[in-house]
Protein backbone atom coordinates (compact mmCIF):
# COMPACT_ATOMS: atom_id res chain seq x y z
CA UNK A 1 0.00 0.00 0.00
CA UNK A 2 1.35 3.30 -0.91
CA UNK A 3 2.40 5.54 2.26
CA UNK A 4 0.30 8.23 3.52
CA UNK A 5 -2.96 6.59 2.35
CA UNK A 6 -5.59 5.76 5.45
CA UNK A 7 -7.11 2.83 5.16
CA UNK A 8 -10.87 2.88 4.48
CA UNK A 9 -13.43 2.38 6.98
CA UNK A 10 -15.80 -0.57 6.35
CA UNK A 11 -18.52 1.29 8.51
CA UNK A 12 -19.55 4.43 8.54
CA UNK A 13 -21.38 5.56 11.35
CA UNK A 14 -22.62 8.79 10.46
CA UNK A 15 -23.56 11.39 13.42
CA UNK A 16 -26.16 12.92 11.37
CA UNK A 17 -27.98 10.12 9.56
CA UNK A 18 -27.95 6.56 8.77
CA UNK A 19 -25.14 4.35 9.99
CA UNK A 20 -24.88 1.20 7.39
CA UNK A 21 -22.28 -1.15 6.13
CA UNK A 22 -20.46 -0.25 3.36
CA UNK A 23 -21.03 -2.31 0.35
CA UNK A 24 -18.57 -5.59 0.42
CA UNK A 25 -18.04 -5.48 -3.35
CA UNK A 26 -16.42 -2.00 -3.32
CA UNK A 27 -12.71 -2.19 -3.22
CA UNK A 28 -11.48 0.28 -0.55
CA UNK A 29 -10.67 3.41 -2.27
CA UNK A 30 -7.17 3.94 -1.37
CA UNK A 31 -6.80 0.03 -2.69
CA UNK A 32 -7.78 1.88 -6.27
CA UNK A 33 -5.13 4.13 -5.76
CA UNK A 34 -2.33 2.05 -4.43
CA UNK A 35 -2.91 -0.24 -7.56
CA UNK A 36 -1.53 2.97 -9.74
CA UNK A 37 0.92 3.82 -7.14
CA UNK A 38 -0.72 6.61 -5.83
CA UNK A 39 -1.53 8.31 -2.71
CA UNK A 40 -3.69 10.87 -1.27
CA UNK A 41 -2.09 13.25 0.83
CA UNK A 42 -2.46 16.73 1.45
CA UNK A 43 -0.60 19.46 -0.95
CA UNK A 44 -0.40 22.90 0.38
CA UNK A 45 -3.51 23.92 2.60
CA UNK A 46 -5.10 27.34 0.47
CA UNK A 47 -8.64 26.69 1.47
CA UNK A 48 -11.19 26.96 4.20
CA UNK A 49 -14.82 25.85 3.27
CA UNK A 50 -16.51 26.64 6.07
CA UNK A 51 -20.48 25.15 6.51
CA UNK A 52 -22.75 27.35 8.42
CA UNK A 53 -25.13 24.45 8.87
CA UNK A 54 -27.39 21.65 8.13
CA UNK A 55 -31.06 24.15 8.10
CA UNK A 56 -32.16 24.40 4.40
CA UNK A 57 -35.62 25.38 3.40
CA UNK A 58 -35.17 22.51 0.53
CA UNK A 59 -34.75 18.38 1.20
CA UNK A 60 -32.92 17.65 -2.05
CA UNK A 61 -32.84 13.86 -2.77
CA UNK A 62 -29.22 13.86 -3.45
CA UNK A 63 -27.97 16.19 -0.41
CA UNK A 64 -24.71 14.24 1.47
CA UNK A 65 -25.46 15.98 4.33
CA UNK A 66 -29.51 15.73 4.43
CA UNK A 67 -30.05 19.19 5.65
CA UNK A 68 -33.64 20.38 5.56
CA UNK A 69 -36.14 22.52 7.36
CA UNK A 70 -36.50 20.92 10.67
CA UNK A 71 -32.18 20.58 11.07
CA UNK A 72 -30.83 22.52 14.40
CA UNK A 73 -27.81 22.69 13.48
CA UNK A 74 -26.64 26.16 12.66
CA UNK A 75 -23.51 28.02 13.20
CA UNK A 76 -23.09 30.01 16.46
CA UNK A 77 -21.78 33.93 16.77
CA UNK A 78 -19.50 32.69 18.84
CA UNK A 79 -18.34 29.94 16.47
CA UNK A 80 -17.91 32.06 13.52
CA UNK A 81 -15.46 34.31 16.02
CA UNK A 82 -13.65 31.38 15.74
CA UNK A 83 -13.66 30.57 12.35
CA UNK A 84 -13.17 34.25 11.65
CA UNK A 85 -9.82 34.33 14.14
CA UNK A 86 -8.56 31.03 12.39
CA UNK A 87 -8.81 32.46 8.97
CA UNK A 88 -7.10 35.68 9.97
CA UNK A 89 -3.76 33.36 11.85
CA UNK A 90 -3.69 31.52 8.24
CA UNK A 91 -2.86 32.86 4.76
CA UNK A 92 -5.94 31.32 2.87
CA UNK A 93 -7.00 32.34 -0.74
CA UNK A 94 -10.11 31.48 -0.82
CA UNK A 95 -13.02 31.39 1.59
CA UNK A 96 -16.12 28.91 1.05
CA UNK A 97 -18.98 29.34 3.08
CA UNK A 98 -21.64 26.63 2.26
CA UNK A 99 -24.37 24.76 3.78
CA UNK A 100 -27.40 23.68 4.34
CA UNK A 101 -28.78 27.32 2.94
CA UNK A 102 -26.30 29.98 4.46
CA UNK A 103 -28.71 32.09 3.76
CA UNK A 104 -30.69 30.81 6.62
CA UNK A 105 -28.06 31.56 9.37
CA UNK A 106 -29.48 34.74 11.11
CA UNK A 107 -25.09 35.83 12.04
CA UNK A 108 -24.40 35.29 8.33
CA UNK A 109 -23.94 39.46 7.94
CA UNK A 110 -21.34 38.94 10.68
CA UNK A 111 -19.41 35.75 9.27
CA UNK A 112 -19.06 37.21 5.62
CA UNK A 113 -18.05 40.74 7.34
CA UNK A 114 -15.37 39.00 8.98
CA UNK A 115 -14.17 36.66 6.54
CA UNK A 116 -14.63 39.30 3.53
CA UNK A 117 -11.22 41.11 3.93
CA UNK A 118 -9.08 38.03 4.92
CA UNK A 119 -8.95 36.54 1.34
CA UNK A 120 -8.51 37.58 -2.28
CA UNK A 121 -11.80 34.94 -2.82
CA UNK A 122 -14.93 34.68 -0.47
CA UNK A 123 -17.43 32.18 -2.05
CA UNK A 124 -20.50 31.57 -0.70
CA UNK A 125 -22.57 28.13 -1.93
CA UNK A 126 -26.42 29.39 -2.27
CA UNK A 127 -29.55 27.22 -3.73
CA UNK A 128 -31.32 30.13 -5.07
CA UNK A 129 -34.71 29.74 -3.19
CA UNK A 130 -33.79 30.33 0.70
CA UNK A 131 -34.83 33.75 0.87
CA UNK A 132 -37.26 35.90 -0.94
CA UNK A 133 -38.96 39.17 -0.81
CA UNK A 134 -36.79 41.54 1.78
CA UNK A 135 -34.67 39.23 2.99
CA UNK A 136 -33.20 38.41 -0.37
CA UNK A 137 -32.73 42.22 -1.16
CA UNK A 138 -30.54 42.75 2.00
CA UNK A 139 -28.55 39.04 0.63
CA UNK A 140 -27.65 40.77 -2.58
CA UNK A 141 -26.35 43.70 -1.24
CA UNK A 142 -24.45 41.93 1.58
CA UNK A 143 -22.94 39.83 -1.00
CA UNK A 144 -22.00 43.09 -3.68
CA UNK A 145 -20.56 45.55 -1.46
CA UNK A 146 -18.26 42.58 -0.03
CA UNK A 147 -17.53 41.10 -3.78
CA UNK A 148 -18.66 37.62 -2.77
CA UNK A 149 -18.78 35.06 -5.72
CA UNK A 150 -21.65 33.51 -5.86
CA UNK A 151 -21.57 29.00 -6.48
CA UNK A 152 -25.35 28.59 -7.03
CA UNK A 153 -26.62 25.13 -6.78
CA UNK A 154 -28.75 24.21 -10.42
CA UNK A 155 -28.90 20.83 -11.44
CA UNK A 156 -30.84 20.96 -14.71
CA UNK A 157 -32.47 23.66 -17.33
CA UNK A 158 -35.39 21.36 -17.74
CA UNK A 159 -37.45 22.12 -14.85
CA UNK A 160 -39.48 18.87 -14.54
CA UNK A 161 -36.24 17.13 -13.74
CA UNK A 162 -34.88 19.55 -11.25
CA UNK A 163 -37.85 20.07 -9.54
CA UNK A 164 -38.21 16.65 -8.77
CA UNK A 165 -34.55 16.26 -7.30
CA UNK A 166 -35.28 19.42 -5.19
CA UNK A 167 -39.40 19.91 -4.78
CA UNK A 168 -42.32 21.31 -6.49
CA UNK A 169 -41.83 24.82 -7.82
CA UNK A 170 -37.91 25.21 -6.97
CA UNK A 171 -36.97 25.82 -10.47
CA UNK A 172 -39.36 28.90 -10.80
CA UNK A 173 -38.11 30.67 -7.93
CA UNK A 174 -34.39 30.03 -8.70
CA UNK A 175 -35.07 31.62 -12.05
CA UNK A 176 -36.35 34.85 -10.38
CA UNK A 177 -33.21 35.27 -7.96
CA UNK A 178 -31.14 34.29 -10.78
CA UNK A 179 -32.78 37.34 -12.48
CA UNK A 180 -32.32 39.30 -9.38
CA UNK A 181 -28.35 38.15 -9.72
CA UNK A 182 -27.77 39.19 -13.21
CA UNK A 183 -29.65 42.60 -12.82
CA UNK A 184 -27.61 43.54 -9.72
CA UNK A 185 -24.70 42.30 -11.84
CA UNK A 186 -23.83 39.20 -10.96
CA UNK A 187 -22.57 36.90 -14.15
CA UNK A 188 -22.51 40.05 -16.32
CA UNK A 189 -19.41 40.62 -17.94
CA UNK A 190 -17.85 43.65 -16.78
CA UNK A 191 -18.94 44.42 -13.26
CA UNK A 192 -16.31 41.59 -11.17
CA UNK A 193 -19.26 39.80 -9.88
CA UNK A 194 -18.63 36.32 -10.61
CA UNK A 195 -21.79 34.00 -10.62
CA UNK A 196 -21.12 30.21 -10.97
CA UNK A 197 -23.27 27.73 -10.85
CA UNK A 198 -23.06 23.67 -10.00
CA UNK A 199 -24.86 21.42 -11.85
CA UNK A 200 -25.08 17.87 -10.44
CA UNK A 201 -27.29 14.53 -12.10
CA UNK A 202 -30.88 14.33 -11.21
CA UNK A 203 -30.34 10.47 -10.70
CA UNK A 204 -27.71 7.91 -10.30
CA UNK A 205 -25.29 8.41 -13.12
CA UNK A 206 -22.34 10.58 -13.93
CA UNK A 207 -22.17 13.67 -15.30
CA UNK A 208 -21.89 15.16 -18.15
CA UNK A 209 -18.82 16.19 -18.87
CA UNK A 210 -18.02 19.46 -18.10
CA UNK A 211 -17.37 21.46 -21.28
CA UNK A 212 -20.19 20.41 -23.22
CA UNK A 213 -23.10 20.73 -19.93
CA UNK A 214 -21.88 24.56 -19.64
CA UNK A 215 -22.51 25.08 -23.43
CA UNK A 216 -25.86 23.56 -22.87
CA UNK A 217 -26.62 25.48 -19.98
CA UNK A 218 -25.45 28.48 -21.25
CA UNK A 219 -27.64 28.22 -24.24
CA UNK A 220 -30.73 27.09 -22.40
CA UNK A 221 -30.47 29.77 -19.63
CA UNK A 222 -30.06 32.36 -22.45
CA UNK A 223 -32.91 31.02 -24.73
CA UNK A 224 -35.63 30.43 -21.85
CA UNK A 225 -35.15 33.15 -19.79
CA UNK A 226 -32.81 35.27 -20.64
CA UNK A 227 -30.18 34.44 -17.44
CA UNK A 228 -26.81 35.24 -17.75
CA UNK A 229 -23.62 33.34 -15.44
CA UNK A 230 -19.88 32.61 -15.46
CA UNK A 231 -18.94 28.82 -15.44
CA UNK A 232 -20.62 25.68 -14.52
CA UNK A 233 -19.34 23.11 -12.39
CA UNK A 234 -20.57 19.37 -12.83
CA UNK A 235 -20.19 16.83 -10.15
CA UNK A 236 -21.03 13.22 -9.32
CA UNK A 237 -23.27 12.55 -6.34
CA UNK A 238 -21.82 11.32 -3.63
CA UNK A 239 -22.77 8.48 -2.09
CA UNK A 240 -24.00 9.81 1.75
CA UNK A 241 -26.46 11.23 3.61
CA UNK A 242 -30.16 11.65 1.65
CA UNK A 243 -28.05 10.24 -1.66
CA UNK A 244 -27.00 6.99 0.16
CA UNK A 245 -30.03 6.05 1.77
CA UNK A 246 -32.43 6.67 -1.25
CA UNK A 247 -29.78 4.46 -3.10
CA UNK A 248 -29.70 1.67 -0.53
CA UNK A 249 -33.65 1.99 -0.13
CA UNK A 250 -33.98 1.49 -3.79
CA UNK A 251 -31.28 -1.07 -4.21
CA UNK A 252 -29.09 0.76 -6.79
CA UNK A 253 -26.39 1.39 -4.01
CA UNK A 254 -24.26 -1.66 -5.90
CA UNK A 255 -25.03 -0.42 -9.23
CA UNK A 256 -24.26 3.26 -8.70
CA UNK A 257 -20.80 2.41 -7.04
CA UNK A 258 -20.06 0.25 -9.91
CA UNK A 259 -20.67 3.17 -12.46
CA UNK A 260 -18.60 5.21 -10.15
CA UNK A 261 -15.60 2.59 -9.59
CA UNK A 262 -15.47 2.26 -13.39
CA UNK A 263 -15.56 5.95 -14.18
CA UNK A 264 -12.03 5.91 -12.03
CA UNK A 265 -9.67 8.34 -13.09
CA UNK A 266 -6.27 8.43 -11.65
CA UNK A 267 -5.29 11.84 -13.17
CA UNK A 268 -8.39 13.00 -11.10
CA UNK A 269 -6.26 12.54 -7.88
CA UNK A 270 -3.11 15.28 -7.81
CA UNK A 271 -6.39 18.03 -8.62
CA UNK A 272 -8.79 16.69 -5.57
CA UNK A 273 -10.01 19.60 -3.47
CA UNK A 274 -9.16 17.79 0.08
CA UNK A 275 -5.34 18.07 -0.76
CA UNK A 276 -5.44 21.60 -0.46
CA UNK A 277 -8.69 22.51 0.88
CA UNK A 278 -10.00 22.28 5.31
CA UNK A 279 -13.38 21.84 6.19
CA UNK A 280 -15.07 23.39 9.30
CA UNK A 281 -17.87 22.11 10.38
CA UNK A 282 -20.97 24.46 11.75
CA UNK A 283 -20.25 23.81 15.21
CA UNK A 284 -16.09 24.51 14.45
CA UNK A 285 -14.62 21.17 14.31
CA UNK A 286 -12.25 20.67 11.07
CA UNK A 287 -12.56 17.33 8.34
CA UNK A 288 -10.25 17.00 5.43
CA UNK A 289 -13.47 17.57 3.26
CA UNK A 290 -17.44 18.20 3.32
CA UNK A 291 -17.79 14.30 2.48
CA UNK A 292 -15.67 13.47 5.68
CA UNK A 293 -18.63 16.14 7.59
CA UNK A 294 -21.22 13.94 6.33
CA UNK A 295 -19.41 10.37 6.98
CA UNK A 296 -18.74 11.94 10.76
CA UNK A 297 -14.67 11.47 10.20
CA UNK A 298 -12.50 14.27 11.32
CA UNK A 299 -9.68 15.62 10.36
CA UNK A 300 -6.68 13.88 11.73
CA UNK A 301 -9.06 11.24 13.07
CA UNK A 302 -10.23 13.07 16.48
CA UNK A 303 -12.15 16.02 16.60
CA UNK A 304 -10.09 18.88 16.80
CA UNK A 305 -11.82 22.64 17.14
CA UNK A 306 -11.10 25.59 14.90
CA UNK A 307 -9.66 27.11 17.97
CA UNK A 308 -7.07 24.60 18.77
CA UNK A 309 -5.21 24.39 15.61
CA UNK A 310 -1.70 26.52 15.68
CA UNK A 311 -0.66 25.00 12.64
CA UNK A 312 -2.43 24.07 9.51
CA UNK A 313 -1.63 19.93 7.85
CA UNK A 314 2.04 20.23 6.41
CA UNK A 315 2.44 18.81 2.21
CA UNK A 316 2.38 15.30 2.50
CA UNK A 317 0.01 14.79 5.42
CA UNK A 318 -2.40 11.88 5.33
CA UNK A 319 -6.45 12.27 4.01
CA UNK A 320 -9.27 10.07 5.30
CA UNK A 321 -10.87 8.42 2.87
CA UNK A 322 -14.08 6.38 2.06
CA UNK A 323 -15.99 4.69 -0.73
CA UNK A 324 -17.33 7.88 -1.19
CA UNK A 325 -14.01 9.18 -2.31
CA UNK A 326 -15.04 7.63 -5.39
CA UNK A 327 -17.43 10.28 -6.78
CA UNK A 328 -14.84 12.60 -6.65
CA UNK A 329 -12.30 10.36 -9.31
CA UNK A 330 -15.65 9.67 -11.55
CA UNK A 331 -14.57 11.13 -14.85
CA UNK A 332 -13.05 14.44 -14.90
CA UNK A 333 -13.39 14.54 -11.01
CA UNK A 334 -14.47 17.01 -8.14
CA UNK A 335 -11.59 19.52 -7.69
S1 LIG B 1 -14.58 12.63 -0.49
FE1 LIG B 1 -13.39 13.57 -2.17
S2 LIG B 1 -12.61 15.44 -1.30
FE2 LIG B 1 -13.21 14.13 0.42
S3 LIG B 1 -11.40 12.94 1.00
FE3 LIG B 1 -12.50 11.73 -0.48
S4 LIG B 1 -11.55 12.28 -2.45
FE4 LIG B 1 -11.01 13.86 -1.02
Amino acid sequence: MAEGIVTDRREISSGIGIGVKEADAVDPFADALARHGLSLVRDRVHTLQVNAGYLCNLRCRHCHLEAGPGRKEIMSRETMEAVVSFARRFPFRVLDVTGGAPELVPDLPFLVEGLAPLAPRLMLRTNLSAVSGAACESFLALCVSHRVVLVASFPSTDPSQADAQRGAGVTEAAIAVLKKLNAAGYGVEGTGLELDLVSNPVGAFLPMPQDSAEREFRNDLLRKWGVAFNRLHTFANVPLGRFRAGLLRTENYDRYMKTLTDAFNPSAVEGLMCRTLLSVSWDGFLYDCDFNLAADRPYGDRKVHVSDIRKLPPPGAPIATGDYCYACTAGSGFT
